[in-house]
């Protein structure tokens, strides 16, 4: 009679690298790593073909990095209930092991179906934690400590090897359109793996980050100078433990190293340091309160906007054929990358909702589509951050044109990505319907007066803010939510650093 299988479910967590379930699971027994593609899930409207092809270069590498260790990863498509279902019948289950997923409704409803089947059939489900998100938090007092806290502990090495088990398993990786997901061309998407996440954190490292701090709100210098490495830590190819030791290592090396132009990058290295919280700060709040991809965090805000997004403003700002030429601009990019800078999501998500008027929900999810690192805790926080519904945030309507002028004064981004305004002078390059000339084009006229749209929505928000229940509801909000420490001081940076050295050999990375 052969022992049962302990499972290793991959998630959103592709790699072998500091991945607790799988060195636990090993030491338990014998262990089928298993990756389930469920049609369903890539049915939601909140995912897309891009985010699946780089999932599956993702899987690719996962998989011949656990072939490497004697058993490759088993594919299987269907239900994860139905499916585990079937392998504790057929081989037997011993234990379940995986990372905790803080996903969107749709993964969350299946955890709990998971879960209720396990209990039922008397398996155990071990569930480690991925990052510094925290499961049935009682309050947000020290969560920025338990985070540095949990971000020094030593990084679990993979198994030495895993004993082959016999049997036909699938490994077979799905395309997009075996999933039925539509055509979603993105050229310019950055490629999913192992080695390409290991590759982004040392060229970030080495040569890219130095001006991180003066150069990430700019698209003309974004895409280079940002770490890029949200997609990587959206599907797991390296953990978040991984990226803060890496970045301490660095900035502790900056103490002591001749580099050109140190305190550039001891500055650039602090910023990174502290998005790293942010991070797990915005997906803690979706853990705590699901309800927020779907509602307003503050029901003052309920009816606000309309429920049904205008068709056509929803399609111009999509497409990138608003009539503004920074908006326009932003969204081209965002649909041929799969990734545009922080500054720019804010000002698109902040368009949509306040010169636009549209609900957030439906505008979110053509971001969330967009985005290869949608990570669904960050982004509906920061979805509805934008569009003023958190009740506890400054309103802050960007000025599509001042951003324009503030982040492209020589118009290379723009003209990059809408090359109808190629013949435009410099002067009039944010404001084409100023320029004398402006009939000769084919662009569109702004959709919406500039000044107009964003004062009527100011004026909308500034009702509810004053009215007589919103303080008391906003309190309770911040005592949930709020971040009682933004990033970490750099004296906490300080005393990490000399309490915690960082081993050598945690990491393959060449620092
Ligand atoms: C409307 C909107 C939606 C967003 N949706 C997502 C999303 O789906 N997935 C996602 O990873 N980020 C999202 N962000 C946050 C941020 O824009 C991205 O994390 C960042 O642009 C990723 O690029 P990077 O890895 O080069 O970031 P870097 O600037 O190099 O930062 C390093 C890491 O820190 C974290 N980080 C940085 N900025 C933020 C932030 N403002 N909030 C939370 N974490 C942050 C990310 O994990 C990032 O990879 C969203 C922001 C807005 C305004």
């Amino acid at each position: 009679m052969t022992q049962p299988l302990n499972i290793v479910w991959f998630k959103r967590d592709l790699r072998i690298e500091d991945h607790q379930p799988l060195a636990a699971a090993a030491q338990a027994g014998r262990v089928l790593p298993l990756y389930i593609v469920e049609p369903e899930l890539w049915a939601q409207p909140d995912v897309s073909a891009r985010q699946w092809a780089f999932a599956a270069e993702c899987l690719c590498d996962l998989q011949k990095a656990l072939a490497a260790l004697g058993q490759p990863l088993c594919i299987m498509v269907g239900n994860a209930v139905s499916i585990l279902q079937q392998l504790h019948k057929d081989q037997g289950i011993a234990a379940l092991w995986s990372h905790e997923e803080t996903g969107n409704g749709w993964t969350y409803a299946r955890d709990r179906a998971v879960a209720a089947w396990a209990h039922a059939a008397g398996v155990r489900w071990h569930e480690a934690r991925q990052f510094g998100v925290v499961r049935r938090l009682k309050s947000r007092n020290g969560w920025a400590q338990g985070w540095d806290r949990d971000m020094a502990k030593a990084i679990t090495p993979p198994p030495q090897a895993l004993t082959p088990i016999s049997g036909d398993w699938p490994t077979y990786i799905p395309n997009g359109e075996d999933l039925g997901l539509a055509p979603d061309p993105c050229p310019n998407r950055q490629r999913g793996g192992r080695s390409a996440a290991l590759d982004t954190l040392n060229s970030f490292l080495r040569q890219r980050g130095r001006n991180y701090r003066y150069e990430m709100s700019s698209p003309v210098s974004a895409f280079d100078a940002s770490s890029r490495l949200s997609p990587h830590l959206t599907w797991g190819t390296m953990s978040m433990r991984e990226v803060a030791q890496a970045t301490w290592a660095r900035m502790q090396a900056f103490k002591t190293s001749n580099a050109t132009d140190p305190r550039s990058w001891r500055g650039s290295m602090s910023s990174f340091s502290g998005r790293q919280h942010w991070h797990c700060h915005f997906m803690q709040k979706l853990e705590d309160e699901p309800r927020l991809e779907f509602e307003n965090l503050h029901r003052a805000y309920d009816g606000l906007r309309p429920d049904c997004a205008d068709a056509e403003r929803l399609t111009a700002w999509s497409e990138g054929a608003t009539g503004f030429p920074f908006i326009d601009a932003c969204m081209r990019a965002l649909n041929q990358h799969g990734w545009i800078n922080f500054r720019m999501r804010a000002m698109l998500m902040s368009f949509a909702s306040y010169h636009l008027w549209l609900p957030w929900r439906e505008s979110g999810l053509y971001l969330a589509r967009k985005f290869v690192d949608y990570e669904p805790g960050i982004h509906w926080s920061q979805v509805q951050m934008q569009s003023g519904t958190t009740g506890i945030n400054a309103m802050r309507i960007y000025n599509p044109i001042k951003q324009g002028y503030d982040h492209d004064p020589e118009g290379i981004f723009v003209r990059t990505y809408v090359p109808e305004l190629h013949s435009v002078p410099s002067a009039f390059l944010h404001e084409p319907w100023r320029w004398e000339d402006a009939a000769s084009l084919s662009y569109p006229a702004p959709i919406v007066d500039n000044v107009l749209a964003a004062k009527a929505a100011r004026e909308a928000l500034y009702i509810i803010r004053k009215g007589a229940d919103h303080k008391a509801a906003a309190r309770k909000i911040v005592a949930k939510h709020g971040s009682r420490k933004a990033g970490v001081p750099m004296a906490t940076q300080k005393r990490r650093l000399k309490a915690k050295p960082v081993s050598s050999g945690q990491l393959a990375l060449d620092f």
